[in-house]
């Protein structure tokens, strides 16, 4: 299901600068081991080739995330890896220096367990916070999560967003934190019978959420003009003003945002439409561009984990060796994937993440079975 079904395997460019969560200095050297080259060519040679398309995101040739799926699973088996996906894993317990891994259908012993649990998005598909409980068991602390790259509910008494309803558009959207302006994000915005989605929403949504969990006033605004100023907007106005005497605030309005999103907001800010430009009066027009450049967007939460596609929060990376992924709390565990406290920005980094900290692991358990 991921990417539409069509699975963003990683992106064209990745780098720490995509994700949040834990130190980006240990982000960078766990991408650094095993870089986006490296994962292309990886799927490559097990028959899936990629394709870039637009912001860099990299999908199979045949568009089926069930191709991706389908090529791990032969690469698995032919390993001789033993794949038990009817095993629940109920705890995992130190047996000395070895580990006795409880499971729905039995006991077994390891020498070393890797937990690759993710998070807690999506939990029917087994992703349900278990795999935090079990590390928390084994020593570790969980950074509090949230879900991320989740569409953000608004309040129920703001209209806009319903009438707006499946009209996407770019926006800046910026947090404000305390007063401040803490995060900008740029990109589409998709209006919803609920709220907002589309990727900025998506990516603003961890850091409301994280903001509003450390009980800070978090409030987001929107501009309908990203990279324009109030004054860039004021003399778009004048000079449109000027051009096209005639021409209604409205028709001057559909050429910043969708004509339907015009006539709309217009509505919410009680400005007659059909004014002509001419005498659009000043106070009026300053309103306007005000409203346009910051738009409160009256956010009362998230669709929640059902619909995040990643958790933000987990294991701290300060406890785990990022030349290994090992754990530096329980030594034989090994994290990767999203269960650590790493969380990207949505066009196929959270997989890079996955790609890449699983490798860490792999070479290092590889090392360690050849004694080296
Ligand atoms: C709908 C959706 C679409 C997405 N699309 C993309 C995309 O296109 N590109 C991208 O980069 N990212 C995407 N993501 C994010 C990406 O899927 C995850 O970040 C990534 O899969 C994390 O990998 P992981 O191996 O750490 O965890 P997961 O993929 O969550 O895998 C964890 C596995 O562990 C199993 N498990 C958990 N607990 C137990 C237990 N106690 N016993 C046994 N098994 C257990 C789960 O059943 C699951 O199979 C998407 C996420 C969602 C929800």
């Amino acid at each position: 299901m991921s990417g539409g079904s069509r699975c963003n395997v990683t992106n064209a460019s990745v780098t720490d600068g995509d994700f949040w969560g834990g130190k980006r200095s240990i982000i960078r050297r766990v991408l650094r081991a095993f870089p986006v080259p490296d994962t292309i060519t990886f799927f490559e040679e097990l028959g899936v080739r990629l394709r870039e398309e637009a912001d860099g995101k990299l999908f199979p040739d045949s568009h089926r995330a069930r191709d991706v799926l389908d090529a791990l699973l032969r690469a698995a088996d032919a390993s001789g890896a033993d794949l038990r996906a009817d095993h629940r894993v109920l705890d995992i317990s130190r047996a000395g220096e070895r580990f006795r891994i409880t499971t729905s259908r039995g006991e077994h012993d390891a020498d070393a367990v890797v937990l690759a649990t993710g998070g807690l998005s999506l939990p029917k598909t087994g992703s349900d916070g278990a795999g935090f409980e079990i590390a928390r068991r084994l020593g570790h602390s969980i950074t509090p999560t949230t879900p991320g790259l989740a569409p953000l509910l608004l309040s129920k008494d703001d209209d806009l967003h319903g009438q707006l309803s499946g009209v996407s558009h770019d926006v800046e959207l910026t947090l404000w934190v305390d007063g401040g302006a803490a995060s900008r994000i740029r990109g589409a915005l998709l209006w919803t019978h609920f709220g907002i989605s589309g990727p900025a929403a998506l990516d603003m949504s961890r850091h409301w959420l994280r903001a509003t969990l450390e009980e800070h006033d978090a409030r987001l605004t929107a501009s309908f003009c990203p990279g324009l100023t109030f004054d860039d907007l004021e003399r778009r106005w004048t000079s449109l003003a000027a051009e096209r005497p005639k021409a209604s605030v409205q028709s001057g309005l559909a050429t910043l945002v969708p004509t339907s999103a015009a006539a709309a907001l217009l509505r919410r800010l009680h400005i007659d439409a059909a004014t002509a430009l001419a005498h659009f009066p000043r106070e009026e027009r300053r309103r306007l561009v005000q409203a346009l450049v910051a738009w409160p967007l009256p956010v009362v939460g998230s669709r929640g984990y059902n619909y995040a596609e990643v958790t933000a929060g987990g294991v701290p990376l300060t406890e785990i060796d990022p030349a290994t992924m090992e754990s530096r709390v329980c030594p034989g565990l090994f994290l990767v994937g999203e269960i650590l406290d790493v969380d990207g920005r949505i066009g196929g980094f959270n997989f890079q993440w996955a790609w890449s900290s699983a490798r860490v692991a792999a070479t290092a358990l590889a090392r360690r079975a050849h004694g080296r």
